[in-house]
């Protein structure tokens, strides 16, 4: 059922949009990205979370589909009613072989409230730049992060672990924490947006990209000084 989306693209829908998260000083991807989207929806350009119900159920029907790229639509802020919404829309395609659903967030806490709505061929995501709580997020921190990912009610889903962008780690407590998730894979990538976050070397991400590639399959992302070249 898993199917791993480093050989072809990733498509997305946005049926909810905007995050409270506020993570890296506003240097987010997502942020940015509404910024330089044409202002049709004000609320999209002001990352604002909100709901699009008309694009309810008209989501991509094959392929890796990443539920919500531009937010988290497991926020503490959403509705249960939002994400009950969007779960519900996606039950037609459930089981379907030739779909998976991606779902990311900083908050994994709540996929365990919705468990019974997620579809079966879902991967569950979360992001750990890190195992300190380096405090450049309103997110839950890592540990908690962590924590619910090893839930039991998770136990049947595939998962993924965005290592991004990386910040200075503990090796041993990382690994193990990764090692405990049990992802299929791990993406891994720098801070891309000069955001100034306290990083680690080449040799420590080169070490534990070494490390984490006994367990898992890694996609080292491409990263804004060419480093992923000497890492791979
Ligand atoms: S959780 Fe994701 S979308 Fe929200 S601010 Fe952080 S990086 Fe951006």
């Amino acid at each position: 059922m898993f199917r791993l989306f480093l050989d072809e693209p990733i498509k997305t829908w946005n049926p909810l949009v905007g995050c409270l998260h506020d993570c890296y000083h506003g240097r987010c991807w997502a942020r940015i990205q509404a910024r330089r989207q044409k202002r049709r929806c004000l609320r999209c350009y002001d990352f604002q979370p909100h709901i699009h119900r008309e694009r309810l159920g008209k989501f991509p029907k094959s392929g890796v589909v990443f539920v919500v790229s531009m937010g988290d639509m497991w926020g503490s802020w959403v509705p249960d009613e939002w994400i009950r919404s969007v779960l519900l829309s996606l039950k037609p395609c459930w089981e379907k072989p030739d779909l998976t659903f991606f779902f990311e967030t900083k908050n994994p806490a709540r996929y365990v409230d919705f468990v019974d709505l997620i579809p079966p061929n879902s991967i569950l995501s979360t992001t750990i730049e890190s195992n300190f709580d380096h405090k450049v997020s309103k997110a839950p921190p890592p540990k908690e992060r962590y924590l619910a990912m090893v839930r039991p009610e998770l136990e049947e889903f595939a998962k993924h672990v965005s290592i991004e962008p990386i910040m200075k780690f503990d090796l041993k407590t990382l690994y193990r924490w990764i090692q405990e998730i049990n992802p299929k894979m791990i993406s891994i990538g720098y801070d891309n947006y000069y955001a100034g976050l306290p990083e680690p070397t080449t040799e420590e991400v080169r070490e534990l990209i070494d490390k984490l590639k006994r367990i898992t399959v890694v996609e080292v992302k491409k990263d804004r000084r060419g480093l992923h070249q000497h890492i791979k």
